[in-house]
This record gives structure tokens, C-alpha cells and sequence, in this order.
């Protein structure tokens, strides 16, 4: 099946086979416990943090997406990380993509670290700087590719030939490329993660987060962590997902052919310094000649909104210095040319040409 027809047709027989109306959107089991037929029986539902049917539905749309074993649906982005965190132990070291998202950072140095496990940022993107960071306590290599803000890319199945036999989890955040248009699993990545905030839900309007994992095995220790810590998908929010899923592909073709436009209009003005956009995707950040130019650009748009986020219809701006990567330290942060000149956009599925408009006006 093309992930086209997968968006809209994937777990329909998973949802089907607990309830026999033949409804075509999955219904909302809005329940926290299910009653037992007898004693020693289950209907194999018991408690909706361990496992309920619109979740599990949503959970499979994606593993289906991401041709996975299995999944499992978080509140959040951040709690789908903070449980893979949980594989790791006292002693562990995990090399990660040093241009991460800002919570991903903030989770790792604030809590991961205080668990006693290492991390080490390198640009993953430099094949030469992943071998030299392995070591016999490397446990996890956490790659986001392409990198925020920065759209670095790194090559997953040369770092997974680097891994080789080695005991090493290849873990990919895929929140930008979507299952759409990039598979890490299939490029030898062991995990995948997604803040379904974005582009799988793709309305700006609901918070969520995904685990897929490659093995049975894999996703089995992830559901384990996810029913035990606890902070799972609600069962309307997993209805939203799975909603925003079926119109999934046609959204990344349209904003996608929007962000091309729109940063080959960029590269032509003469206030933009840098255009990053990699060729891919809907996401592209831009410097400006003077920190003055993106302000009035921040306070200027009217038709693009100054939000944090990215992934849903509505185009975005955002200001990394200020608020993806506030936390960051400042020397860290300007190193990756994270500057107060830097501006991202995450582009909806509006006309370019009225996207294009509001910008060029703003910059006047
Ligand atoms: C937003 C985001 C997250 C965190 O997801 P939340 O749903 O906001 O918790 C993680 N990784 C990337 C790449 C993101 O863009």
C-alpha cells in the first residue's frame, strides 16, 4: 500500500474488529475502565491507560505509517522522549544530534543526565564525529534529521552501518519529514519518536506524541514504560490524530510545494542573508540582514502567525532565540547560528502566493 492510502484506510480492521456497526470514522471509547465478562475473563480491554480501542487504533495507524511492529500514543512529544529515555540506565551514554529540538535538550540535561546516563551532542550529520564519539557505554544514538532550526541532515543508514553489530539503539525523531515523506525504520533506526502535535494531528489543535519501534520486543518495554509512568493519549485526542492523519499526505504535498516557493522567494530578497531549506519537507528558517528586519517581520505579519509550533494548516513563524531555544545556552546557542536574525516558518497549506504577499509586506 502507497502511505497515501495507508493515511486513510490503515487500522481499519483493528477498529473493526472491536465493534461491528461498520462505522467509518473510529469511535471515541471514552471510558476509563471496562467491566469484566466473568470472573478470570477480559474482554482484552481493562484499564484505558494500559490499553483502549481508539488509542490502540491510533497507536496502529502510525505503526502501520512508519512500518513498525507496534506503537504507542503519548499525551506529548516530550513524554513519547521521556520514555524512551526509560530503556537506559545508570551509567549509559547516548550521543545525540547536537542541533535538537529545545525540549529534547531540556529533557536530556535536566533529567535524563540526573539519572546518571551521558549524553553526548556532536553533529551527527559528520559520519567522522559519530565513530569518534562511540564507546563501549554507548547505548543509543538519538538523531533529528533534518535538525531544528538549523535543517541539518544526517544519513541514518550510514550511521546504522556504523553501528554494526555493536548493541547501540538507533533512535529517529521524524517530526518534520513525517512518515509521508521519510522512513527512518526502513534506513535501519530502531526507534522512532514523533510529537504528533505536528503535522500527524496537523491542525494546531491537540497535543500528542508517538513511540514506533522496529520489534515486537522493542514496542512491548515501550508500552510497559508507557502503562506504568503513565501519561497517555486521551481517547478524543487519539480521534483527532487518526482524523488528522487521513488528510496527512495531501497536507505535506501542499505545504511542501508551498515551502519550496516560499524559500526560493526568500533567496531572492535582498534583506535575507541565508536561506536554510532542504529541499524537503515544509519546514525552513532564514536569516535577516539586521536583528531589526526579523522583529518587524514578527510584528508585522498578519495573515502568518507568531506561534510557537509547527506541522498544522496555518503557517507559522517562530523566533528560536526567544522561544524553541530560549534554554540554550548563549554561546552554544549563537555557535549553531541560532541568532537573534534567525527566524523559522512552518509552512501551512495556504495560497503561497498570499503567504508570500504578508512577508514581503512585512519586511517593507
Ligand atoms: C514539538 C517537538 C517535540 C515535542 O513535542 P510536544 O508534542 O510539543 O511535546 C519533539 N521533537 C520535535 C522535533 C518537535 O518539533
Amino acid at each position: 500500500m502507497k502511505p497515501e492510502t495507508t493515511c486513510v484506510h490503515a487500522a481499519k480492521s483493528t477498529a473493526n474488529k472491536s465493534h461491528t456497526t461498520g462505522a467509518v470514522a473510529v469511535p471515541i471509547f471514552q471510558t476509563a475502565t471496562f467491566a469484566h465478562p466473568g470472573f478470570g475473563q477480559s474482554t482484552g480491554y481493562d484499564y484505558s491507560r494500559t490499553q483502549n480501542p481508539t488509542v490502540e487504533h491510533c497507536e496502529a495507524v502510525v505503526a502501520a505509517l512508519e512500518g513498525g511492529a507496534g506503537g504507542a500514543a503519548f499525551a506529548t512529544g516530550m513524554a513519547a522522549i521521556a520514555a524512551v529515555m526509560e530503556l537506559f540506565r545508570p551509567g549509559d551514554e547516548i550521543i545525540a544530534t547536537d542541533d535538537l529540538y529545545g525540549g529534547s535538550i531540556r529533557l536530556f540535561n535536566n533529567i535524563t543526565v540526573k539519572n546518571g546516563i551521558a549524553i553526548k551532542y556532536i553533529d551527527t550529520s559528520d559520519l567522522a564525529a559519530v565513530k569518534a564519539a562511540i564507546t563501549p557505554a554507548t547505548k543509543a544514538i538519538f538523531i533529528e534529521t533534518p535538525t531544528n532550526p538549523m535543517m541539518k541532515l544526517t544519513d541514518i543508514a550510514a550511521v546504522k552501518k556504523l553501528i554494526g553489530e555493536r548493541d547501540i539503539l538507533l533512535i529517529s525523531d521524524n517530526t518534520f519529514l513525517t512518515p509521508y515523506l521519510f522512513n527512518p525504520l526502513a534506513h535501519g533506526a530502531d526507534v522512532v519518536i514523533h510529537s504528533g502535535t505536528k503535522y500527524l494531528s496537523g491542525h494546531n489543535d491537540t497535543l500528542a506524541g508517538f513511540v514506533v519501534a522496529k520489534t515486537s520486543e522493542l514496542a512491548e518495554k515501550i508500552h510497559i514504560v508507557k502503562k506504568t509512568t503513565g501519561a497517555v493519549l486521551s481517547p478524543f485526542d487519539a480521534f483527532l490524530v487518526t482524523r488528522g492523519i487521513k488528510t496527512l499526505a495531501i497536507r505535506m504535498e501542499k505545504s511542501q510545494s508551498n515551502a519550496r516557493k516560499i524559500a526560493e522567494w526568500l533567496k531572492s530578497q535582498h534583506r535575507i542573508t541565508a536561506v536554510h531549506y532542504p529541499e524537503m519537507g515544509a519546514m525552513l528558517s532564514f536569516t535577516t540582514d539586521t536583528v531589526e528586519t526579523a522583529q518587524d517581520i514578527l510584528n508585522k505579519v498578519e495573515l502568518i502567525l507568531y506561534a510557537e509550533s509547527l506541522g498544522g494548516v496555518e503557517t507559522l513563524i517562530t523566533y528560536p532565540a526567544t522561544q524553541t531555544h530560549s534554554e540554550v545556552p548563549e554561546a552554544e546557542r549563537l555557535s549553531r547560528g541560532i541568532d537573534e536574525k534567525l527566524l523559522r516558518l512552518s509552512v501551512g497549506i495556504e495560497a503561497a502566493p498570499d503567504i508570500i504577499n504578508d512577508l514581503e509586506r512585512s519586511m517593507l
